[in-house]
């Protein structure tokens, strides 16, 4: 069975696809079998593995709908992964499952079939609590929390962390925390310094000890239609992303990566 993560924050660009996309890569990297799931409209997932949003045959959208299953849907990247890819038609989505019965767990029906194939099942999602977020929180085992040390950080972090103790009461008893990860980091800002000083004093070892500094090679990745780690290797970002997948797999017991 393979272990379901979702990359959640409820905020835009805090580094949610960079950190799904490089994860997905990182661990596929370690020989693990990947999936990576692409949950959010705008595709960036997507296209930062280099598979063209707009003429992709299927998507996560026709999932969701029933129209065709995850392993017929599904695409390799070149860093040798699965995605199942998401364009704007997703967002549409959300209004037609509406009428659904048990509309919330249309993903994890759909995960559940193929989920003895991964190792790991990696969901991108969108930047929102919606019906979208919620059915990655309702087939995920645990949830990875980019975050960027600034005040704000902290305050939309108890909204999330909110729906995640709703979700597990209500609908999945055994949604965790994974852990918390520090994004885009700049170790000269003091504000930067303070708020993750205070995150590790709040959350402990929910922390995960590796932190990915602000990089430009990061940032550049996704317009090559590659993940980071496999862009530029020596870059500092890329280092930092192997070490969160290895610091990732060495909490859950599996053999580090090379
Ligand atoms: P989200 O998915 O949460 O909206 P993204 O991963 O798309 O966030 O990141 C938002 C922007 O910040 C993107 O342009 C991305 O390339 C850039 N970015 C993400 N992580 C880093 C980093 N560590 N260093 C520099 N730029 C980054
Ligand atoms: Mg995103």
């Amino acid at each position: 069975m393979a272990k379901v993560f979702c990359i959640a924050n409820q905020k835009g660009g805090v580094g949610k696809t960079t950190t799904a996309v490089n994860l997905a890569a990182g661990l596929a990297m370690a020989k693990q079998r990947v999936l990576l799931v692409d949950l959010d409209p705008q595709g960036n997932a997507t296209m930062g593995c280099g598979i063209d949003k707009r003429s992709v045959k299927h998507t996560v959208y026709q999932v969701l709908v029933g129209m065709v299953g995850v392993a017929e849907a599904t695409v390799r990247a070149e860093g040798d992964f699965d995605v199942l890819a998401a364009n704007r038609e997703l967002a549409g989505a959300e209004v037609e499952m509406v009428e659904f019965e048990n509309r919330e767990v249309k993903l994890r029906e759909a995960i559940n079939e193929v989920d003895d194939q991964y190792d790991f099942i990696l969901i991108d999602c969108p930047p929102a609590l919606s019906l979208l977020t919620l059915n990655a929180l309702c087939c995920a085992n645990g949830v990875v929390i980019p975050m960027q040390c600034e005040y704000y950080a902290l305050e939309g972090l108890s909204d999330l962390v909110n729906t995640i103790k709703q979700v597990c009461k209500n609908l999945n008893p055994h949604l965790t925390i994974i852990g918390l990860l520090r994004v885009m980091y700049d170790p000269r800002m003091t504000l930067a310094q303070q708020v993750s000083a205070q995150l590790e004093k709040h959350f402990g070892d929910k922390v995960f000890k590796t932190i990915i500094p602000r990089n430009v090679r990061l940032a550049e990745a996704p317009s090559y239609g590659v993940p980071g780690v496999l862009f530029d290797k020596s870059s500092k970002g890329a280092k930092a992303y192997l070490d969160f997948a290895n610091e990732m797999v060495e909490r859950l017991g599996l053999p580090v990566v090379a």
